[in-house]
C-alpha cells in the first residue's frame, strides 16, 4: 500500500498515456525540456464538472429556449432522427469501404439510404436527380453554379459572364456566383418586394449565363412571377437556379422544377432535421433537370440489375468532385427519416404550419412593429423598428432586451435593405403557448421604448457579458473571460 502511494504521480501519469506514450527525456533535447513545475490547476473532477455543466447552461439552445432567428429554419432537432443517424451500422461504417472491392456488399444499407434520398428528393422537388455530396447550403449554391458554368461550356456558350440576383437573394448567392468566376448583376426589388421585372428585362442579354432566386425570399415573400422570369431567362439559353434554403415553406404545395427552375439546392439543416447551429454540420443536396444531369458530381449511387447498390464514377461530363466522399452522411441519414416519418401528407402540414404560424406573429405584432409588406408573408416576416428608433430604441436594444426574458434574439439587420430590420421566423414546430409569450415580451419592449427608452441601454442584465464591442470581439478574441462566465 505504502509503495503504491509513494510513486502515487508518476506511476499514474504512466497508467493514463500507457507507458509507451511517454517520451524518454533522453530523446529531447535539453533546450525544451521544462524547468519548473508545470502550473497545473489544482482543481477536484466536481468542480471541474461543474464548470462545465455552468458553461453549457450558459448556451442558448433550441432544446431550452424559443429561437425565432429568420432566414435559419429548423430549430427542432428531433431525437428519433439523432437515434437513427447514431445506428452504429450508419456510424461506424468506414467512407472507403465502398470503394473497395467486394466493399459493396457491406454498404448496401448506406448506398440504399443515398439512393432512395435521392429518390424521395425528386419526388418532393420535381428534379430528375440529386447529388447528395455538397456540404451546406453555399456549398450546393458553388455546385449548382459550376453545372451552370459547364452546361455552357459544353454548349460553347462562351460569352456567358454575367449571373442575375436580386437583392431579395441571401447574401451567399452573390458571393457563390463570384466564386465560380460569374460577374453579379443585381436587380432591386419592387414596393411589394418582388422582382423589378422591367429592371429585369433591361438586364438580359446573351451574356447572362442565370439567375439564381431565393423562393420564398429573404423578405419572406413568394414570387409570384416566376414562371414569367423563367421565360425570360431561358429565351437567351440562361439557367435558372432555385435557392431553396426556405424549402419549408412551400414543401407539398410547390415543386420548383415545374415551374421553370433547372437546378437547386436543399438546405437539410433547414428542412429536413439536424441540429443547426454553431456552422453546422450541413447538407446542400443539389437536385437538376435534364439538361444538367450529365455535370453532377461523381460519385453517384446506382441500382444494379441484381437489385444491389454500387457507386458509379464513369460520367464523362461529371464537374468531378465536389466533397470527399458522399457528403456529411449523417445528416443524410435524418432528413431520410425525417421525410419518411412526416409523409406526403406531414410535409404539406408543414408547411401550412411554418406559414400560419409566420402570419399569426406577424399579425399580432403590426400595430406594435412596422411591417414591411403588407401582405400574406410565408416562413417568416419582416418588421422595422423604425417607430421604436424615434424614442431612441434600436432592433439590436430590442434584441438585448429579449435575452433577459429568455429568448433568442430574432435575426435584426438583415435583409440589409430595411432599416432597423427584425426578421422573425417561428417555424412549423413551435406551439401556439410558446409564440404568445414571445408576442408579449415583444409588445412589452414596445411599451417599455414608449415609457423608458433609457432603460434599453442596460440590456441584458441577466448575461455576464452585456454590450460588448462587436467589432473588436471578433478581432481581438479573449477566451479567458470563459472562467468568469462559469464562476458561481
Ligand atoms: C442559410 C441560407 C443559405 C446558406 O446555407 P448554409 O448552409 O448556411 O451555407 C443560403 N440561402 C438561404 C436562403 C439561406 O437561408
Amino acid at each position: 500500500m505504502e509503495l503504491i502511494f509513494e510513486k502515487s504521480i508518476e506511476g499514474r501519469t504512466g497508467f493514463c498515456f500507457g507507458s509507451s506514450d511517454v517520451p524518454d527525456k533522453a530523446q529531447i533535447s535539453e533546450k525544451y525540456l521544462r524547468q519548473d513545475e508545470a502550473a497545473l490547476p489544482e482543481t477536484s473532477e466536481l468542480d471541474v464538472v461543474r464548470h462545465y455543466t455552468r458553461l453549457s447552461q450558459r448556451n442558448f439552445s433550441i432544446d431550452t429556449h424559443f429561437y425565432p432567428l429568420g432566414s435559419c429554419t429548423m430549430k427542432y432537432n428531433p431525437k428519433f432522427t439523432e437515434m437513427l443517424s447514431n445506428l452504429a451500422g450508419f456510424r461506424n461504417l468506414h467512407p472507403l469501404l465502398a470503394q473497395l472491392s467486394g466493399g459493396e456488399r457491406w454498404t448496401q444499407g448506406a448506398l440504399q439510404v443515398l439512393y432512395e434520398l435521392e429518390g424521395l428528393l425528386c419526388e418532393i422537388t420535381g428534379f430528375s436527380a440529386f447529388t447528395m455530396q455538397p456540404l451546406a447550403g453555399a456549398h450546393g449554391e458553388l455546385t449548382g453554379i459550376m453545372l451552370m458554368a459547364a452546361y455552357h461550356k459544353a454548349k460553347g456558350n462562351t460569352h456567358k459572364k454575367y449571373v442575375i440576383v436580386p437583392d431579395s437573394a441571401h447574401g451567399t448567392n452573390p458571393a457563390s456566383a463570384a466564386l465560380a468566376g460569374f460577374e453579379i448583376i443585381s436587380i432591386p426589388s419592387n414596393k411589394e418586394g418582388g422582382m423589378d421585372l422591367e429592371a429585369l428585362k433591361a438586364a438580359v442579354n446573351d451574356e447572362t449565363a442565370g439567375l439564381m432566386m431565393t423562393v420564398p425570399s429573404t423578405y419572406g415573400l413568394f414570387e409570384s412571377h416566376v414562371s414569367e422570369i423563367a421565360q425570360i431567362i431561358h429565351q437567351v439559353d440562361g439557367i435558372m437556379y432555385y435557392d431553396g434554403a426556405n424549402l419549408n415553406a412551400v414543401l407539398g404545395r410547390l415543386r420548383p422544377g415545374d415551374v421553370g427552375f433547372d437546378v437547386m439546392h436543399i438546405n437539410m439543416h433547414k428542412t429536413f432535421a439536424t441540429p443547426h447551429g454553431g456552422g453546422g454540420p450541413g447538407a446542400g443536396p443539389v437536385g437538376v433537370n435534364e439538361k444538367l444531369v450529365d455535370f453532377l458530381p461523381v460519385s453517384r449511387v446506382v441500382q444494379k440489375e441484381n437489385g444491389m447498390y454500387a457507386l458509379n464514377y464513369r460520367y464523362d461530363k461529371s464537374i468531378g468532385y465536389i466533397a470527399s466522399f458522399y457528403g456529411n452522411f449523417g445528416v443524410l441519414v435524418r432528413a431520410y427519416a425525417y421525410i419518411l416519418m412526416l409523409g406526403k401528407e406531414g410535409l404539406r402540414e408543414t408547411a401550412s404550419h411554418a406559414v400560419l404560424n409566420a402570419n399569426y406573429i406577424m399579425r399580432k405584432l403590426q400595430k406594435h412593429y412596422k411591417i414591411c409588406f403588407d401582405h400574406l408573408c410565408m416562413h417568416e416576416s419582416v418588421f422595422s423598428a423604425s417607430n421604436q428608433l424615434e424614442r431612441g430604441v434600436h432592433a439590436i436594444d430590442i434584441a438585448k432586451f429579449l435575452i433577459d426574458q429568455g429568448i433568442h434574439p430574432p435575426t435584426v439587420y438583415f435583409p440589409i435593405s430595411v432599416p432597423e430590420a427584425i426578421m422573425i421566423e417561428p417555424t412549423e414546430t413551435e406551439s401556439k403557448q410558446t409564440m404568445d409569450r414571445f408576442i408579449e415580451k415583444m409588445i412589452e419592449a414596445d411599451q417599455l421604448s414608449q415609457t423608458n427608452p433609457q432603460a434599453f441601454k442596460e440590456f441584458p442584465k441577466t448575461m455576464p457579458i452585456t454590450r460588448p464591442d462587436e467589432v473588436k470581439a471578433a478581432r481581438d478574441i479573449k477566451t479567458s473571460f470563459f472562467q468568469k462566465i462559469a464562476s458561481p
